[in-house]
């Protein structure tokens, strides 16, 4: 499985509409390739922020511009 698509299926993953064979290639990926674990732990990190602190998404030039200063190239239409 290639970066593009971990980056990707990691959104049904965070979203729990993910079988368990695709949940362990993802798992399996991150724990391969750094930048994409990098990825992860920032999609989650922003999630859980969300979810504790606020009911509003984050607006996607915020997120894109987060996922930049830490050297992320970030899809904002994960789904396209
Ligand atoms: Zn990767």
């Amino acid at each position: 499985m290639d970066c593009d698509k971990t980056l990707h299926r990691m959104y049904y993953y965070l979203d729990g509409e993910i079988t368990v064979w695709r949940r362990w290639k993802i798992t399996r990926h991150l724990n391969r390739c750094p930048p994409c674990a990098q990825g992860f732990d920032f999609e989650l990190e922003l999630r859980q922020v969300v979810a504790t602190r606020c009911r509003d998404e984050v607006p996607p030039h915020l997120k894109r511009k987060i996922a930049e200063s830490i050297g992320i190239e970030w899809d904002e239409r994960p789904q396209a």
